[in-house]
């Protein structure tokens, strides 16, 4: 028997159980978001275990890397280039395995219930944002985001544990940390990294200064305090969300365009005008808050044929209108693929290119063009002009905090023992240019981010993905004579280049497939900045 006969029989006995484990896994996630429930999270814990043990045999893996020594046809080569890499992560003993799929379970359990309180009230992450948005009274917006701190400090032992595991996982596959290892395994070369991240920094700074400083001048107007006296009289605070990752202007105006707006109905419209119905993806999907529930959102492929649905918290504002259309961004994208292709393949090849879809979706929650068509309001036409140049400011503010998540996630996995509230204050100061307030030596702010303990080493596909967004919209333009992606044309487009390959090529190839380059910052640099 041939090579090729010999990985195609394993392959047909081999994915229909990791088809079924991977659909019991994804449904015990969604319990557990859902509820909160702490037999949910036992149960993920024991459904990640034992989907990873599928992939933990070690005569397996030595026979994948055999059959790719052999000539395949592409298609199968690249559905063992996707084992040899996940089979590579799991080969690290049982028990380590059991001990870390039982503390994040354990860790999402506390994401999901924990609430902060505030003079003895507990309040949600929405209820702080409103606060943050609103207030202004600055006592009163300082205590709403020391609350919102709170959770760091319960968390980041647990984070470390599990720091301390990613780590000794990834060094016994020979790595020097779980960081290094994760880029090598998702294809991301750690060098390219750094010089595309500094370059974006780097062309993008004169611009962001510019942000910057119109941002202080409108807070310290707000809060009538000098601009100068912002930071250290102010701090954090004065912005409109906690991590200061979002632009804090206009924000309570730019609600305003959504008033009143059925925010799933008003996004589904959308997509119906590039001619893509996700009626039975909200029909699945859970939209508004619950006790318990996860407070953040997140797009779900259930069992890669269809079952595909969205968590989302939905209030009445802009953020919400673009976080429903973003995560409906990743949905399309997964069932979006080739019907034909093998199940391991129905995926996309890295997080950055499903991004780039729920990324560009969610800018038109800020594009005049798009807000026209969406909300049907001719008297708000001036205030959606102002939401088209916040959009220019929430680029460049956040590509600054994907700065920050990235480089410190670099050095907690390089050095999990030093001062990490100070290195996190650091590179807050370094790369968003916002002074540390007083009196956080001692406390766990970086814990409090969620990305940290939950989706480790995922941060940088944002900015990637913001760029390869850039990069679509033009190559889009090339195609349909227009960057605007609701239309028929453009959701065809999207999906015959995008969609469709699935996971049949890497995700550095996806890019030169969609826009006919490699993927660097000009597009989305000469757009924002
Ligand atoms: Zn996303």
């Amino acid at each position: 028997m041939t090579s090729s006969h010999q990985f195609k029989e394993f392959l047909n006995t081999f994915v229909p159980a990791v088809a079924a484990k991977s659909r019991q896994a994804n449904k015990a996630v969604w319990i557990l978001e859902t509820t909160g429930a702490a037999d949910a999270a036992d149960l993920k814990a024991e459904l990640d275990t034992a989907l990873r043990m599928l992939f933990n045999d070690r005569k397996t893996y030595e026979k994948l890397l055999a059959w790719d020594r052999e000539p395949l046809d592409p298609l199968l080569k690249r559905q063992l280039n996707v084992l040899i890499r996940t089979f590579k992560q799991n080969m690290i003993p049982q028990p380590l395995l059991e001990e870390i799929a039982q503390k994040e379970a354990a860790l999402s359990q506390v994401y999901a219930t924990y609430r902060p309180e505030i003079k003895g009230k507990k309040v949600s992450e929405n209820e702080i944002r409103e606060l943050l948005k609103n207030e202004n009274d600055v006592a009163a917006r300082k205590l709403a985001w020391e609350a919102s701190k709170e959770i760091g400090s319960i968390l980041a032992p647990r984070i470390l544990e599990l720091v301390a595991l990613r780590n000794k996982a990834a060094q016994s596959l020979g790595y020097c940390d779980y960081f290094t290892m994760q880029l090598d395994l998702q294809e991301v070369d750690a060098n390219w990294l750094q010089a595309t991240l500094d370059d974006c920094a780097c062309s993008s700074a004169p611009a962001y200064r510019e942000v910057m400083k119109e941002v202080q001048q409108q807070l310290s107007h707000r809060f009538h305090v000098p601009a100068e006296q912002l930071g250290p009289q102010i701090g954090p605070w004065a912005w409109s969300e906690p991590f200061c990752q979002e632009d804090p202007l206009d924000c309570q105006e730019l609600d305003t365009l959504v008033d009143h707006i059925d925010i799933p109905a008003v996004s589904r419209g959308f997509y119906q005008k590039m001619g893509i119905e996700v009626h039975p993806i909200l029909e699945r999907s859970d939209m508004f808050e619950r006790p318990g529930k996860n407070q953040h959102a997140f797009c779900i492929n259930i069992d890669r044929s269809g079952d595909v649905r969205t968590l989302n918290n939905v209030k009445s504002s802009i953020k919400w209108l673009e976080t429903v259309l973003h995560e409906l961004g990743h949905a399309i994208y997964d069932v979006g693929y080739d019907p034909q292709l093998p199940w391991l393949l129905k995926e996309p090849p890295h997080m950055i290119t499903t991004e780039a879809m729920a990324l560009i979706a969610g800018r038109q929650a800020y594009r005049y063009a798009s807000l026209k068509h969406l909300l049907n309001a001719p008297e708000k036409e001036p205030l959606m002009k102002k939401a088209e140049v916040s959009l220019k400011r929430r680029q460049l503010i956040f590509s600054r905090w994907v700065l920050v998540m990235t480089a410190f996630e670099r050095e907690l996995y390089k050095e999990p023992a030093q001062d990490l509230n100070t290195l996190w204050w650091g590179l807050v100061e370094k790369y968003q240019q916002i002074p540390a307030p007083q009196g956080r030596q001692g406390k766990n702010d970086w814990a409090a981010k969620y990305h940290i303990g939950l989706a480790p080493v995922y941060y940088f596909s944002y900015l990637l993905g913001e760029m390869f967004a850039s990069d679509i919209e033009n190559a889009l333009l090339k195609a349909t004579g227009s960057v605007e992606i609701s239309t028929p044309q453009a959701g065809e487009f999207l999906h015959k280049k995008l969609f469709i390959p699935g996971n049949r090529m890497s995700w550095s190839a996806l890019v030169e497939h969609v826009s006919g380059k490699p993927l660097c910052p000009k597009a989305w640099v000469s757009q924002f900045s």
